[in-house]
């Protein structure tokens, strides 16, 4: 069924209510809204509205057995939906609001938001547009990345409207997103506690308050969303990592430009070396990359039939980095 998407654009750092509560009844109504948090562009829906929550997985072809995150707006507000243990709320404590998702015992949000486990993932976006949305629908409100099903998640209004333009009710714009990659996703009925998905709170963040090991170490993916592809653009994409990064790309890209190929290269603080080669610069460190990441691989997937990504050690932020490009495409050391 097509619908025509309306876009509200607002002021992120002061929302106005009037405009966020058209967003809010929509919610309320059982429809789909698109909105921005710190982190990504989320698709939004009443995540106790079971039809709701279906329209999410058919608009996104999202798989059925594939969670959804639950984004609640007060403290109060988990402990409706979900029964934190002594770890969650150290960590509740510490990080929310924020960029981090907490993995917890569920209480009440149905089994379609859950994929049927009895778990459910939490998160407080740091973000006032999506905190306003949230407390003006009475509701917490599910909400995956607002892109479809495998491409690179949306980080600005824009992006959502190229993906689900006319899928949903309505897209809140609310500028570029600051982090630009997902939550850090944290599983707490386990200890130590687990780091189903890397994001910008980093495992060394996260062991001052508790033990901490990484999940992707297990060869059975424990985060549904663990094993399918993601992130990755229409184009072949590459990603390098090691050593003189530029000149060693740009002579993957000449070989591909002879074969008649359209061929993009992107990287931290690129300077142009072939005009017959598109070059797109993250910015300047890791926090720039993660910010950019996203929309640099989408302008390239425009044009390019390649896209030749400078991979990055896996520290910090450049945890996050690298778990999306493997996604992404295909990675070589150099
Ligand atoms: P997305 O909504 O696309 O940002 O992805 C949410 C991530 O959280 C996916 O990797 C899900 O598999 C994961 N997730 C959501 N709920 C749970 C849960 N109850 N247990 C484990 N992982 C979950
Ligand atoms: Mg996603």
């Amino acid at each position: 069924m097509k619908i025509r998407t309306r876009i509200i654009k607002v002021d992120p750092e002061n929302p106005e209510d009037d405009k966020i509560g058209i967003a809010a009844e929509e919610i309320k109504k059982g429809n789909l809204v698109a909105f921005p948090t710190e982190t990504v562009y989320g698709l939004g829906a009443d995540a106790l509205n079971e039809k709701a929550v279906r329209k999410i997985f058919e608009v996104k072809g999202r798989p059925a057995d594939n969670p959804l995150i639950v984004h609640v707006s007060s403290v109060d507000q988990i402990y409706e939906i979900a029964q934190p243990n002594e770890i969650a709320k150290k960590l509740i404590d510490a990080f929310f609001p924020g960029p981090l998702t907490l993995v917890m015992k569920n209480k009440k949000v149905p089994k379609i938001t859950t994929a049927g486990l009895d778990t459910v993932a939490v998160r407080m976006p740091d973000h006032k547009v999506a905190l306003k949305l949230i407390e003006l629908s009475e509701t917490p409100i599910a909400a995956p990345s607002a892109n479809k099903s495998g491409k690179p998640s949306p980080t600005k209004a824009e992006h959502v409207l190229e993906d689900l333009g006319n899928l949903v009710d309505v897209i809140i714009d609310g500028g570029e997103t600051k982090i630009g990659l997902e939550s850090t996703v944290v599983d707490t009925t386990v200890y130590p506690v687990e780091i189903l998905r890397p994001g910008a709170i980093t495992k060394e963040e996260l062991e001052e308050y508790v033990d901490v090991k990484y999940a992707e170490d297990f060869s059975v993916a424990k985060s549904p969303g663990m094993k399918y592809k993601h992130y990755a653009p229409d184009a072949e994409t590459i990603v390098l990592v090691g050593k003189n990064f530029l000149k060693k790309a740009t002579q993957i890209a000449e070989d591909f430009v002879k074969k008649g190929y359209r061929v993009g290269v992107a990287g931290l603080n690129l300077e142009e070396k072939r005009n017959d080669v598109i070059y797109k610069n993250f910015g300047r460190n890791l926090e720039e990359m993660a910010k950019n990441l996203f929309k640099v691989l989408r302008e390239l997937d425009k044009e390019c039939d390649v896209i030749i990504v400078q991979g990055v050690e896996e520290k910090g932020i450049g945890k996050a980095i690298m778990n999306r490009l493997y996604k992404a495409g295909r990675v070589f050391r150099i």
